[in-house]
């Protein structure tokens, strides 16, 4: 038998309708912020992502599904979407559109990981990027967009960090500090600790080892080594949260690894998810662009959620919200019921309502259907009531039957 490749997996009803209430939920809120929609393709030149995710980086080094395409050239099937849609951008001169730019995007994206709970190597995100300004108002109402979007999925229990990782002025002189202080702890920590205090200081503060904690506690924060403009951008990106009513954490730790970012980072986690409990990641970039071979900078900031992860929160604090609501079973029992089932289901669906249909003629065998699908009424069309124009209505919950007029029968199934 072959079943699903390792890694990757079939979403299925009723699954797939919370995953379908957090994209329209996205959508909504994306539109109501003045974002687009943006689609890229699944693969792109393998050098994309190698410029714009960054070589010395797992995802580029271990964990991209790169092939030689029949013409030698090499394409790697997109790790995350930033990277696409700054090419985008660039390729189709999109900075010539006034104002801020603003994408959205949602989709698949591919990486060969260890498979973990709720990690899979076909995953899905939903992302925004807000490209053309450095303001901190733009940091800010990102930030009060991605709040907007997990409330309005209903989600409760997140938890919003923020820090400020400064710019290409003011981080050199911290990391060299930072080299500096994990060099004179450096036998205290784990192994992949005393590899990046040469190759990538700024991911040490990332460990997760718990006997390194004390040590990487008392490295200097970069907080306190930002210079007068990435301290006062901060401020302001503060000020604007608090005066929104939007709670979050300052984590002097939370960093990335990538030199392209600069000043805010954030992350939204959940208590749900264990230790790897990020399900949302975020930040301001520069020189992304010009990594990728733009000729114009382009400040921007983006996130992207673990949709992956967000559905499967949703879908364990609100286990019955996403099943199935058939609004009427159709049960017609004879020939001209069979035939009259037909326009009466097409004049319910064109009111709104979820119409299903008994491919059986037996009343017994309708009405089994119909329960185990957790419809709320049965329709009953036998011949006779086909000919008067009269219908018995079965409330499925309380078992109540009652005779209705066709003209009376919306208001009754709208009614609770
Ligand atoms: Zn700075
Ligand atoms: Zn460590």
């Amino acid at each position: 038998m072959i079943r699903a490749v390792k890694g990757t997996r079939d979403i299925l009803p009723p699954a797939s309708a919370a995953w379908n209430h957090v994209e329209s939920v996205a959508r909504e809120v994306f539109r109501t912020f003045n974002y687009q929609e943006i689609r890229t393709p699944l693969f792109e030149e393998t050098a994309l992502f190698a410029r714009g995710v960054g070589e010395d980086t797992d995802i580029v080094g271990k964990e991209m599904y790169t092939w030689d395409d029949r013409d030698g050239s090499s394409l790697t099937l997109r790790p995350e979407a930033t990277a696409s849609v700054m090419r985008a951008y660039i390729e189709h001169r999109l900075d010539q559109i006034p104002g801020v730019k603003k994408f959205y995007y949602l989709g698949p994206m591919f990486r060969r990981e260890r498979p973990q709970k709720g990690r899979f190597r076909q995953f899905y995100q939903i992302g925004a990027e807000a490209i053309g300004s450095e303001s901190p108002v733009i940091d800010a109402e990102v930030i009060e967009m991605v709040v907007e979007l997990f409330r309005r999925c209903g989600l409760e229990g997140i938890q919003l960090i923020l820090n400020s990782v400064g710019c290409k002025d003011c981080r050199p002189a911290y990391l060299a500090l930072l080299r500096e202080k994990i060099a004179e702890v450096a036998p205290h920590l784990c192994a992949d600790c005393q590899r990046r205090a040469t190759t990538n200081p700024l991911r040490v503060l990332d460990c997760k080892v718990h006997e390194d904690q004390p040590y990487i506690d008392a490295l200097p924060s970069i907080l306190d080594h930002l210079d007068e403009a990435c301290r006062q951008h901060f401020a302001t990106v503060r000020a604007l949260l608090d005066a929104r009513g939007i709670s979050y954490e300052v984590r002097p730790r939370l960093v990335r690894g990538l030199d392209y970012y600069m000043r805010t980072t954030f992350e939204i986690t959940h208590g749900a998810l264990g230790a790897q409990n990020s399900v949302l990641g975020g930040g301001r970039y520069d020189g992304l662009a010009e990594a990728i071979g733009s000729k114009v900078p382009a400040p921007g900031i983006g996130f992207s959620i673990g949709e992956d992860r967000l559905v499967m929160i949703l879908e364990e604090s609100h286990p019955d919200r996403f099943k199935p609501a058939v609004d009427v079973f159709l049960a017609p029992l004879g020939e001209a019921a069979e035939q009259h089932a037909g326009a009466l289901a097409a004049e319910l669906r064109s009111q709104g309502f979820s119409v299903e249909r008994s491919a059986d003629r037996k009343l017994k065998r309708a009405l089994e259907v119909a329960n185990k699908t957790g419809a709320r009424y049965t329709l009953i069309l036998g011949d006779d009531e086909v000919s008067t124009g009269t219908y018995s209505l079965k409330d499925m919950a309380s078992g109540e039957q009652v005779k209705l007029k066709r003209s009376e029968l919306a208001a009754r199934i709208k009614s609770n």
